[in-house]
């Protein structure tokens, strides 16, 4: 038995404008109850331009939607145009920031060692780092899911001391189910889940293992969620373009009903 609580993440990615935003969390927030929240954390990440938005309607209103980030830099300030860094976010009461999703892994360029640094950077500001790894289509044809998830886990979360690591969460996403309609199957995610606790365990601590929570991300939907929640090494859903939909993204929080 662990105390980890559900983790649901809505990642909006490069979707609506502060004005939408206002409005999309309004709306999810008229479709959960207090029991939703007290089974699930519910996070909403929106594009850092309606980061301002969703935290003025989150607080004025007392909702207990909790916001996150899809990214940040791994400095905390200096000559990187473009860029956000962690400290930034904390002021905007963000509590999760998302590193290392396989849309920056794979279409920017980014490294182990870059998610490494970032995450190390997100846990300085007090936030809470959701480290995404998962293998491509070819990795897990050629039979090397297990070894590529292994090793992202140990790079990316190099910089991160035990008791940081407990209160963090991994996001195993295969890159092929991402935004394609295809989910892996819940056996799989549970299998994977189990083996990344299991890689913790051994190459960490036991306490970070057993804190840590372990999110499956790729086609999460209203039909899907409830096969992934049953496997009791996953602790909740990174979800994207599901995530758009208020009505759709409640479903997926209250998954039991
Ligand atoms: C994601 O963006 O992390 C994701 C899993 O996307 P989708 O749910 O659309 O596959």
């Amino acid at each position: 038995m662990t105390d980890r609580k559900n983790l649901i993440v809505g990642n909006w990615k490069m979707n609506a404008t502060h004005l939408e935003t206002i409005q999309m969390v309004q709306k999810l927030s008229y479709r959960l109850e207090s029991e939703d929240y007290a089974r699930v954390e519910v996070v909403v990440a929106p594009p850092f331009t309606s980061l301002r938005s969703a935290q003025t309607v989150i607080e004025s209103d007392h909702l207990r939607l909790i916001l996150g980030a899809q990214n940040c830099h791994w400095e905390e300030s200096g000559a990187y145009t473009g860029e956000i860094s962690a400290p930034m976010l904390a002021k905007l009461s963000v509590k999760h920031v998302i590193v290392g999703h396989s849309e920056r892994r794979h279409g920017l360029g980014e490294t182990d060692n870059m998610v490494a640094r970032k995450a190390r950077a997100v846990a300085a500001a007090g936030m809470r780092p959701i480290v995404c790894v998962g293998e491509t289509l070819e990795q897990r044809e050629a039979g090397e899911a297990e070894s590529v998830v292994v090793s992202q886990v140990l790079g990316s979360l190099a910089h991160l001391d035990p008791e940081t690591l407990a209160s963090s969460s991994i996001a195993y996403e295969p890159v092929w189910a991402i935004g394609t309609g295809r989910n892996a199957l819940p056996d799989d995610a549970g299998l994977m889940a189990e083996i990344i606790r299991q890689t913790v365990a051994d190459k960490v601590s036991s306490t970070s293992a057993n804190g840590l929570r372990i999110l499956y991300g790729g086609s999460v939907s209203a039909g899907n969620i409830k096969g992934f929640m049953a496997k009791s090494n996953v602790d909740g859903a990174l979800v994207g373009g599901a995530s758009l939909d208020p009505d759709g993204f409640a479903a997926i929080v209250r998954y039991w009903v």
